[in-house]
């Protein structure tokens, strides 16, 4: 009985795996079609100083329609660094907020400043600077408008080729943020060294953050750290108003999240731009 008990779990582990591996190859063959007839869009997330409400830029983030269902990037990203497809996919993406904001600017007179997220594994492959800076060229994007965002895991395991590429994009004005702070296997002594012109806390420590007394004291402690070592401070995932005051009074610098916006189909950010009073929109 036990041995046919365990027999039904593993045969049921089996299929999960066996479906779940399905949806991952069904999954992947269409993305590769999504990324050749260039259907990977670009949402745009504003980002605003938290002490003046003033708008300060935007996130890029990928978006993938696949018959009507909305794929998260947290489920395409991954099977795109797997098969191939991440370097792609990162370029397009910023190819598309860049080519977004500097059409906008010609409109508005915004200089608007942009960041996008680079997977590990295009710091692992060669080219990385160069595709970034062939985006900026066709573009015409000043690179001191451009942020790129790496997890704590990409800065840490890939130190070396992190160095390399931001010893070519640094100089033209390129920052760097450290994404999800907090959540990786970092850290604290990389940061000393790499010197993030800004960091990102995740969201994981908002969340708690007006009833827990102890992540107030992480969170506080944080913005000390970050002040110290003279990195901009945002906070992503503020969604109520009290998070946001909260985070603003302990010092934060820049806030993300639902309660200001979420994520902007280009269209949305166009009118965002225009009905908002963005006169100094600047860092
Ligand atoms: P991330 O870079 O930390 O981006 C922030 C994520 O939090 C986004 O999810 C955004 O929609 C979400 N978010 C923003 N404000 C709030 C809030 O108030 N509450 C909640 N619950 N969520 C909020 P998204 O777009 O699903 O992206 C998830 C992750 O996937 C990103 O995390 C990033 O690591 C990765 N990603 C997204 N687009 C790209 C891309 O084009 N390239 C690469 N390499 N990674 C990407
Ligand atoms: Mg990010
Ligand atoms: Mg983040
Ligand atoms: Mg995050």
């Amino acid at each position: 009985e036990a041995k046919n008990e365990g027999k039904n779990l593993f045969k049921l582990f089996d299929e999960t795996i066996r479906s779940s591996l399905m949806r991952r190859t069904e999954i992947g063959a269409k993305l590769a079609d999504a990324v050749f007839n260039d259907d990977i869009r670009a949402v745009l997330q504003p980002k605003l100083c938290l002490a003046t409400g003033k708008f300060m830029g935007f996130e890029a983030l990928g978006r993938w329609r696949l018959g009507g269902e909305e794929i998260s990037p947290l489920e395409f990203i991954p099977i795109a660094e797997k098969i191939g497809l991440i370097r792609k996919i990162d370029i397009a993406v910023l190819h598309k907020a860049a080519e977004f904001v500097v059409r906008e600017e010609a409109a508005t007179g915004l200089k608007v400043p942009l960041s996008t997220n680079i997977s590990a594994l295009n710091f692992r492959a060669a080219g990385l600077a160069e595709a970034i800076q062939d985006v900026l060229w066709q573009t015409k994007l000043e690179p001191d408008r451009l942020t790129l965002e790496l997890t704590e895991t990409v800065a840490v395991e890939n130190w070396n080729a992190v160095q390399e590429v931001l010893s070519i994009l640094r100089p033209m004005g390129v920052r760097a943020s450290l994404d999800d702070f907090g959540t990786g296997h970092s850290s604290l002594s990389y940061l000393r060294r790499f010197k993030f012109e800004e960091i990102k806390i995740d969201r994981s420590f908002i969340r708690d953050i007006e009833e827990d007394k102890e992540t107030r004291f992480l969170f506080e402690s944080i913005v000390d750290m970050a002040i110290g070592l003279g990195s901009t401070l945002v906070v992503e995932g503020i969604e109520t108003s009290r998070q946001a005051s909260i985070v603003s009074e302990k010092g934060a610098h820049i806030g993300q999240g639902f309660f200001f916006s979420r994520p902007l189909e280009l269209t949305e950010a166009k009118s965002y731009l225009q009905s908002k009073n963005l006169g100094a929109a600047q860092r």
